[in-house]
């Protein structure tokens, strides 16, 4: 989502350089389900349009220094329905990942920690691309899913076999289209929400975000290859590895977190 040009590279250093990361309303937070609201009337299922068919879709695969990520060049992949007043372009998804299975996922839930955490990024139709829609009130919607350690999850494997051909900052490559669907967890419907922001500089206060109660399986072995086969190369800490790539949670101040069920 960003690129960190500067020495301030600790989080809590961010809003030097970009005042939004100091902001009410940022992101990620921890979820107490005790306080959440239940309205499943407001929170309907999404509808996932292009997520079992990439059509023409190109899928490029992307060291970027501090996560890896999957661009989606095209249009073809979008959402609507899930209490969202306009239709959601898919742009790219990615993954925060942590040095043990203790941590790594941004947000939490009544304090609990998972290894890895997978974003989904989309922006509101009625901007030309992300970049238009990234600093407006609502422009993103980002859909959230945890991993758990369990079985080994053979849909992550297209985007794991190839680590080894970007293994430094800025490495890119095209990959096999994946069906989007394939990665997510069977049952779609039961989420939380809040109004937060991007947890990357400059940390935007425009996301609508949908954090999913079902995790992903993925095996421990595929873990310590996000841990150890991807590198930041930065320019004085050559192949230093990307082993912790989340935001510390923020505090969650006036907002309320709405679930679906
Ligand atoms: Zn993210």
């Amino acid at each position: 989502m960003c690129l960190l040009n500067s020495v301030h590279n600790r989080p809590d250093f961010w809003h030097i350089d970009y005042p939004h990361c100091g902001g009410y309303s940022q992101s990620p937070v921890n979820i107490q389900t005790a306080n959440a609201v239940g309205d499943p009337q407001y929170l309907a299922p999404f509808v996932m349009n292009g997520y079992d068919s990439a059509g023409d879709l190109q899928m490029d695969l992307e060291n970027n220094g501090h996560t890896i990520q999957i661009n989606l060049q095209g249009k073809g992949i979008y959402i609507t329905g899930g209490g969202l007043s306009n239709a959601y372009i898919a742009d790219q998804f990615h993954f925060h990942w942590g040095k043990n299975d203790k941590r790594g996922s941004e947000h939490a839930i009544d304090g609990q920690y998972f290894p890895m955490e997978m974003h989904i990024v989309h922006y509101d139709m009625k901007y030309t691309n992300y970049s238009q829609a990234a600093n407006k009130q609502d422009g993103v919607a980002v859909l959230s899913f945890f991993f758990k350690v369990g079985m080994h999850n053979v849909n992550l494997d297209p985007v794991i076999k190839r680590f080894p051909e970007i293994p430094n900052r800025d490495d890119h490559t095209t990959i096999k289209k994946l069906f989007l669907r394939n990665l997510l967890p069977q049952t779609l419907d039961g989420y939380f929400r809040y109004y937060g922001s991007l947890t990357t500089p400059p940390c935007y206060e425009s996301v609508i975000w949908s954090i999913f109660y079902e995790p992903i399986n993925i095996c421990e072995k595929q873990l310590q290859s996000f841990r150890n086969n991807v590198h930041q190369n930065l320019a004085n800490e050559t192949n230093r590895d990307i082993s912790d790539d989340f935001r510390p949670l923020q505090p969650l101040n006036h907002r309320l977190i709405y679930c679906s069920k």
